[in-house]
């Protein structure tokens, strides 16, 4: 298929309107491609679009549920400032007169963001709002192209035929569970974090949070202002150590969990609780994609994948954009695969491709990391997650060099100094940053440095407009 391509306009679908899929639409049509887009909701915006709704199967494991899209919580505040959450060349800035200016703002505030993107870019005329894609195959007579079939929610039903599928359809949806011994019997309420929206349901009740990640942290402490006693269980303390903090407790892992209600983790503490939210992440899922196994997920890991975008038996028809999670990843993986699909940039034979996989897959299995972790690429010096590892190997899973790795393909700017710099230290603060890691920060200087090259980007814009 790759050797086919010749540099024209495609005929492309997007799958999914959230950040990922808004900058991809205006990406392929900035490169000459026609687009449509299919969006399940009404809006644009996707996880951050918040509603009060949750699926009636609080562990969210009935494949035949009702499926909300959102997993965001009402005191939900982003996790990074958001200077280096913006697209490069439209920058998340406060709004004058209006919504949260707080540099770590809340999800309203995002929305809003990414809502005045699509105004700008004119993305919405592009979309079909209330139309969800239930299948994506490369059609029968011919393997080059794709079918896509889709129903809105009034019944309407149609298939259309693509050169090609950008799937960005989201990846915090389907809710990970923690294996626990016992839980079966055990009788007390359980939650995934995909379905917790505020902390009334715990009024004065014990509760167990799993997970001390980002959503984990936030919302243990969400619970804590009403609950009796929140108990964390955390992968990141040491099996003899107990942490306390008002009526918030941080153990081990879970141990096993009891009939008579009670709950015993690994360094011998039991507690009896009322009920376990369960903040142990998601997974990568495309219920739509009927491709004869070629792409699989396996522990987490979509692939094979070149470079985390193309499986490489089907490139370029089919992509995905956003298994890193990043706006500014979902920028530059945006303009790539517009640039292959229009023929200005060229991939390598499926071969190689398919080599250069399975040796990053080898890479990242010598160094331990597990599957899981395949798509999660950050500074490994700055992840706990991820152990320490040694500056040569820095570059299997740094961002930044994913990053500028595509944008010299495609020949666009690379990653900004000052949002490398930024994010780096921005990652660090949420795992060592303290409680108010949002709140507190000593940089003016730097953000006024940041600030400048805002101004100077607008007043380029505003020059070539
Ligand atoms: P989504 O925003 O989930 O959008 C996917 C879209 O696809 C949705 O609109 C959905 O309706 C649509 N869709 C799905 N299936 C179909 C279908 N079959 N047919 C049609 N449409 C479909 N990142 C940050 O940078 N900063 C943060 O502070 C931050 N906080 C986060 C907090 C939480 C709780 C979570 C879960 C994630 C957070 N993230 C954060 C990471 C997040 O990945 C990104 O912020 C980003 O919004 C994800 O965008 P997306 O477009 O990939 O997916």
């Amino acid at each position: 298929m790759t050797s086919l391509i010749t540099s024209r306009a495609r005929h492309v679908a997007v799958i999914g309107l959230g950040a990922a899929g808004l900058v991809a639409v205006r990406e392929l049509r900035r490169e000459g491609h026609t687009v449509i887009g299919f969006e399940r909701e009404k809006h644009v915006g996707g996880l951050w679009v918040y509603t009060d709704r949750v699926e009636p199967d609080s562990l969210s494991v009935d494949p035949d549920r009702t499926i909300v899209h959102s997993s965001v919580y009402q005191s939900l505040r982003t996790n990074l400032p958001r200077e280096c959450m913006g697209y490069s060349d439209f920058p998340f800035v406060t709004r004058s007169g209006e919504g949260d200016p707080r540099r770590y703002p809340d999800h309203r505030e995002v929305l809003m963001y990414l809502q005045d993107f699509a105004k700008e870019f004119k993305i919405e005329e592009m979309i079909r709002f209330d139309t969800e894609v239930l299948c994506v195959e490369p059609t029968p007579e011919n393997n080059r192209n794709w079918s896509v079939q889709f129903k809105s929610s009034s019944g309407v039903s149609g298939e259309e035929i693509f050169d090609a599928v950008v799937v960005c359809n989201g990846h915090f949806t389907e809710p990970r569970l923690a294996h626990i011994p016992g839980i079966e019997s055990w009788p007390g309420k359980q939650i995934h974090s995909h379905n917790y929206r505020i902390p009334d349901l715990f009024k004065d009740q014990v509760v167990i949070v799993i997970g001390s990640q980002a959503s984990g942290n936030d919302i243990s402490k969400d619970i804590a202002t009403i609950a009796k006693e929140v108990h964390i269980s955390s992968k990141a303390v040491a099996s003899d150590s107990y942490g306390c903090y008002d009526n918030l407790r941080i153990h081990p892992t879970i141990y096993r969990a009891r009939e008579d209600g009670s709950v015993v983790f690994r360094n011998g503490k039991v507690v009896f609780a009322d009920a376990i939210v369960h903040c142990t992440g998601y997974k990568y899922h495309f219920p739509f994609l009927k491709n004869n196994g070629y792409v699989t997920v396996e522990d987490n890991r979509v692939g094979p994948l070149y470079k985390h975008v193309f499986p490489p038996a089907f490139a370029p028809g089919i992509s995905f954009i956003g298994l890193p999670f990043m706006f500014f990843m979902f920028e530059i993986q945006s303009k790539w695969v517009a640039s292959v699909l229009s023929g200005r940039v060229k991939l390598p034979t499926e071969d190689k491709m398919m080599e250069e996989a399975i040796a990053f897959y080898t890479k990242l299995e010598d160094l331990g990391i597990p599957k899981r972790y395949t798509h999660f690429l950050t500074d490994p010096r700055g992840n706990p997650m991820l152990g320490t590892f040694k500056p040569e190997d820095a570059v299997v899973i740094s961002q930044s060099d994913y990053f500028n790795w595509i944008a010299k393909q495609c020949r666009c700017t690379y990653i900004e100094r000052w949002r490398e710099r930024l994010y780096n230290v921005a990652i660090k603060k949420i795992f060592f940053g303290g409680d108010s890691y949002r709140d507190q920060w000593d940089d003016d200087q730097f953000i006024e440095e940041v600030y400048g090259e805002f101004a100077k980007l607008k007043s380029n814009q505003d020059c070539s407009s």
